[in-house]
């Protein structure tokens, strides 16, 4: 099969001396990727791994992260990449409910990662190689499960979005043709891998085209820098968050940032004073808009428009196609006119995991995947993104819903009615607050129940302030307006 197991081999046969992953002084060419690959799926298959099981992953960004996604996808498993910021409980339920078989893990995650997995975690560094067949991936179908990523949902349980080898694929390819990406691309991860964004609408395609990856475990606005300058990165994805700290760094109007020549960002609206304050460095961005169920490239505004068009999310990937629907979810919205944004093509999931009814919910017939966010098309086709249907916070490029915040409020004894709203947030787009009302006579304060959801919740879902109420603003049919509250 042409899988992404497949990858690394494929590379190797035509560029093998070239540096697929540069992390700290270590590089790796493609030979070394696809021997260390190799490897990594013989050890897989020795500890019984094989096609169609899931294998998940915690960590932070590091070339193990890649080879255990091939090595993964090599012998036929699933990847279910995990975000590091999710407490304990939050992994587990991913674990089970996915039926993960494996848990491999950075060693810096070991502790959170024996709670949450107990039993099956296992360090990379652990994995030793053991017997067997070398390369599976031929009977693999394109059709295939490659990776189960986890996105929360308005009904407040996370749930696995199912993306084949072809999803991934034709995503790269979407990528490939809607940018300049070339084999010379020196791309920087800084972005979390576990999330879909950085690991396919930057790195992934980077290694497809033969180009090179610059891994870092994480964010800081004076490294990057130095990693620009030093590396001579030319392609790097990051959130408006992200793109914004670095602008406010002491060293931002004397970095050479001339190498530079692909700066994605994406992930939440780009606010047009971020664009214009890049602009006068002589950098535009390309803007993305997209969701993990499309692996998730859907809308691209290309640099040249950035300006022109400022506050689009630009026009469909050349492979992808968008409606934008009246609220029957079958009539078209006129131009200027909102309506939700569907979207069809080969990088959309085929399902949710083992959640047939939430599957139908999503996919409409003929396999339009409803986005739950409300776009306007203007005369030349581009679309804006002006609301959202689902109820969703994005907090720093982290999506919260409310509904699973909620939910944690509810197992605390003294909260009667809770709602979670979205407060406009300078530094991080938008922050949580929670608007609960208690039992009567109950002694709880605002601590208290922060103090609740931080061992249920990723530190990021927490909100950033509780207001006390006697009683929330209700519709006729009795759902909270949150309309009226926020
Ligand atoms: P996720 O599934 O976690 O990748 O989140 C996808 C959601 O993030 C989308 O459905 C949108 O609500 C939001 N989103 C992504 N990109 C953008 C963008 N460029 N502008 C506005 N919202 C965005
Ligand atoms: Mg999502």
């Amino acid at each position: 099969g042409t899988g992404i197991g497949s990858w690394p081999r494929r590379r190797a046969r035509k560029t093998p001396g070239r540096i697929a992953i540069v992390h700290g002084d270590d590089t790796q060419t493609y030979r070394e990727l696809d021997a260390t690959v190799t490897r990594f799926a013989r050890a897989l298959r020795a500890r019984g791994i094989g096609r169609g099981d899931r294998v998940a992953y915690l960590g932070p960004n590091h070339p193990s992260f890649l080879h255990a996604l091939f090595a993964t996808c090599a012998v036929g498993a699933v990847f279910v990449p995990l975000n590091t910021r999710l407490a304990a409980p939050e992994l587990a339920y991913m674990l089970s409910d996915s039926g993960a078989r494996l848990l491999l893990h950075d060693p810096h995650c070991a502790e959170t990662a024996a709670e949450a997995g107990p039993g099956i975690a296992v360090a990379t560094d652990h994995l030793v190689d053991g017997d067997g067949d070398d390369r599976a991936d031929e009977a693999m179908a394109d059709d295939d499960p490659c990776m189960i990523m986890y996105t929360s949902g308005t009904t407040g349980r996370p749930k696995g979005a199912v993306l084949s080898h072809a999803n991934i694929t034709w995503n790269s390819l979407n990528v490939l043709v809607d940018t300049d990406l070339a084999s010379d691309e020196i791309t920087l991860v800084t972005a979390p891998l576990f999330h879909t964004a950085a690991l396919n609408m930057t790195c992934l395609p980077t290694l497809l085209k033969g180009g090179r990856v610059v891994i870092e475990p994480g964010f800081d606005a004076e490294r990057m820098l130095d990693l620009i300058e030093g590396q001579g990165v030319t392609c790097l994805f990051g959130v408006p968050t992200m793109f914004a700290a670095v602008a406010e760094s002491p060293r931002w109007a004397t970095a050479d940032l001339s190498s530079v020549r692909i700066l994605m960002c994406g992930g939440s609206p780009v606010p047009r004073a971020l664009i214009d304050v890049y602009l006068r460095r002589g950098l535009s961005f390309i803007q993305g808009y997209g969701m993990t169920e499309a692996s998730p490239g859907t809308l691209l505004l290309d640099r040249e428009m950035s300006a022109v068009k400022a506050g689009s999310a630009g026009v469909p990937h050349f492979f992808t196609d968008v409606r934008l629907v009246r609220s029957d979810l079958t009539g078209e919205a006129a131009p200027g006119e909102p309506g939700e944004i569907l979207v069809h093509g080969p990088h959309v999931m085929r399902g949710y995991y083992g959640l047939p009814d939430a599957t139908a919910e999503a996919l409409l017939e003929g396999g339009w995947f409803r986005s739950g966010d409300v776009g306007v098309r203007d005369e030349d086709g581009y679309v804006f993104i002006v609301d959202r249907v689902k109820d969703m916070i994005i907090s720093g490029g982290e999506n919260v819903y409310p509904a699973e915040v909620e939910n944690a409020l509810y197992d605390h004894p003294d909260v009667v009615e809770c709602a979670v709203i979205g407060m406009p947030d300078a530094r991080w787009g938008e922050v949580g607050k929670a608007v609960v009302v208690l039992r009567a006579g109950a002694a709880t304060d605002p601590q208290d129940l922060l103090d609740h959801l931080a061992g249920r919740l990723a530190k990021y879902k927490v909100p950033k302030a509780v207001e006390f109420r006697t009683a929330l603003p209700r519709t006729a049919s009795g759902k909270i307006r949150k309309s009226a509250l926020r």
